[in-house]
């Protein structure tokens, strides 16, 4: 877990998968993919296997030591929804959102469909909770809004759209049972421009209808240099979180050892499977 992201929208990242697999235009400057293909081949570095797909069963239960409430992105290294990901991990990572509950979680996802049948089935017990924030991203129409149809349908509590990067304008779209919008402009080398207007038509349709509206970014080549002021102000709305009580350190270790004991069976054999 990295405790100080440079995620404008988070306090903290925990990534139990680490790697992915391209499916849409959004990922075309994959910031994850470049970070871990720096490290392929550097033995002993978390992304020596670059950015293949891989089970990190040893962090599951790092959101346990972590005493203090943050706001964590669950996989900013790769989406949990992923074909490569079996039921029974993501199932092991809803675990222990649900147990950790001191913190809230923000679970973003390209893989909208399976979202919507894990959400409604296995991962139901996770999907009523308040402490776990439930998001598809959106780049573009044709991708992107039939993925916020999918999170509509699902039974979550809590919904958000992380619209970065926005890639045309999505015109007017259905935010109904949207709790929460983030938007932001790509960085980085090669880097696609947003136009002032798209963001606007998004605030405009959030202000209308009281989503939250987060602007991250304008982004461009020179990020730093391009600022996150949309007509001289910033938008950092958020939405309420739910803050449960933190355990002290020793029920901590209790609820940690519990959840590894009755997950052990479970998790077994997947992760032999993808460990191996
Ligand atoms: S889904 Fe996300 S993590 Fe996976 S390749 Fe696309 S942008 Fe990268």
């Amino acid at each position: 877990m990295s405790l100080n992201s440079h995620i404008e929208w988070t306090d903290a990242t925990w990534n139990p998968v680490r790697g992915c697999v391209k499916i849409s235009p959004g990922c075309k400057h994959c910031y994850a993919e470049t970070f871990a293909e720096r490290f392929r081949g550097v033995k002993g570095h978390p992304y020596e296997q670059g950015f293949d797909l891989r089970l990190v069963p040893e962090k599951l239960t790092e959101p346990f030591a972590w005493r203090s409430p943050k706001l964590v992105f669950v996989n900013s290294m790769s989406d949990l929804f992923q074909s490569g990901v079996p039921d029974p991990y993501a199932e092991a990572v809803s675990r222990v959102m649900a147990a950790a509950n001191w913190h809230t979680y923000q679970v973003l996802t390209k893989r909208s469909e399976r979202l919507l049948q894990l959400l409604s089935g296995q991962l139901l017990f996770a999907a009523e909770l308040g402490n776990i924030w439930w998001g598809v991203s959106v780049e573009d129409r044709r991708h992107g809004l039939p993925r916020v149809d999918d999170l509509r349908k699902t039974p979550a509590k809590f919904r958000f759209l992380s619209i970065e990067p926005l890639l045309e304008d999505l015109g007017e779209f259905d935010l109904s049972g949207i709790a929460w919008v983030i938007v932001g402009g790509e960085s980085g080398p090669g880097a696609r421009p947003m136009k002032r207007e798209w963001v606007i038509s998004i605030r405009k349709q959030c202000g209308e209808q009281r989503v939250p509206f987060f602007f991250k970014q304008w982004g461009g080549v020179r990020k730093a240099k391009n600022g996150r002021l949309l007509d001289g102000r910033t938008y950092d709305e958020y939405p309420e979180r739910v803050a449960a009580q933190v355990p002290d350190r020793v029920n901590c270790l209790k609820i940690a050892a519990a959840f590894l004991e009755s997950f052990e069976m479970g998790l077994k054999d997947p992760l032999v499977q993808l460990t191996a």
